[in-house]
């Protein structure tokens, strides 16, 4: 290659890259660009965009969202999308720091459980309180101020009936950035709303009859999940999957299994189950998967899963206990 042809070879590749910078600009006839963090808001967004808008996923399909650190490539990432979607700044704990660094005000932001109550991190749904209305106010200002402590529980995703309201959520974002195809999202919107329902109703239909109605779960991702079909979580690990607990905790928790008469335990086998598998050996409790949907490998999502066949899965591993 002669020098001047390796000069324009950069040139080029130089464009290329700037071209792709700027495609959010450039490229006006593209679709919009949608990014999400991790799975549960990922498919709500690539359900109701349908092949109107280019959705993708931040995180690796293997990446815990719980203990993400991002990077300044991932607000690159932001700026260049028309909009961005997450959880809840309780489960997405990387999302202030990161949309700090996003210089453009071209992208919409959503956090997808916006004006939805959220249970708090012991299980509490913070609503019941309302009649409180000053504990309810104080609950409020500490959601704000406060930060990262998981004073919320942000696993709405595993209610079906919460889930079908961030559906909403999105929905509204979505038409907002493009109203030309409203129609379609609201389409899709009413399709999704409605398997939710469904679901919520084979849920109730199935849990009612449920005989013991503790579960045992490694990480404490079910609260919603047992909020609304009557059923008790008892969790060996904590809010966030990669939280460990002391000997001690776990001595505690072989006492317990004991004392409410419990022979199973709940795992994701996406997440490490070390902690569940010591608890489980030491009470000759048998390990059951559940999923807590957080991670869904591209494997599974090339066979055809998804959230909905997930979790009629974990509907009937849960008519097991
Ligand atoms: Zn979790």
């Amino acid at each position: 290659m002669s020098k001047f042809s390796k000069i324009l070879a950069s040139f080029i590749l130089g464009l290329a890259v700037v071209g792709q910078f700027f495609s959010g600009v450039i490229g006006a006839q593209d679709k919009p660009k949608v990014m999400t963090t991790f799975y549960p808001v990922y498919f709500l967004a690539s359900q109701i965009a349908g092949d109107h808008m280019e959705v993708s996923m931040l995180l690796e399909a293997n990446q815990d969202a719980h203990a993400y650190e991002s990077s300044a490539q991932d607000a690159v990432k932001i700026q260049e999308s028309d909009l961005f979607i997450y959880q809840d700044d309780e489960m997405e704990y990387f999302v202030n720091d990161l949309l700090s660094l996003v210089e453009s005000d071209a992208t919409k932001v959503l956090e997808s459980t916006e004006g939805i109550d959220l249970l708090s991190g012991e299980g509490k749904m913070s609503e019941d309180h309302a009649h409180e209305e000053e504990d309810h106010a104080h609950e409020e200002e500490d959601h704000n101020h406060e930060g990262h402590n998981h004073e919320f529980d942000p696993h709405t995703w595993l209610d079906p009936v919460i889930y079908s309201k961030q559906a909403e959520n999105i929905k509204e974002a979505m038409i907002e950035i493009d109203p030309a195809n409203s129609k379609t999202y609201e389409e899709n919107y009413q399709i999704l709303k409605e398997k939710l329902d469904e679901l919520n109703e084979e849920y109730q239909t199935k849990l009612k009859n449920l005989k013991n109605k503790t579960i045992v779960v490694q990480h404490r991702a079910f609260g919603y999940l047992a909020h609304a079909y009557g059923l008790e979580q008892i969790a060996i690990a904590g809010l966030s999957s990669d939280q460990e607990p002391s000997a001690q905790q776990i001595a505690k928790m072989q006492e317990l299994l004991k004392e409410k008469q419990v022979n199973k335990i709940y795992v994701d086998p996406a997440i490490d189950s070390k902690i569940a598998q010591t608890v489980a050996s030491s009470t000759q409790a048998e390990l059951l998967p559940l999923r807590t949907l957080e991670l869904v490998s591209d494997e599974e999502k090339a066979a055809g899963e998804d959230y909905f066949t997930l979790m009629l899965k974990n509907l009937e591993q849960l008519l097991r206990n």
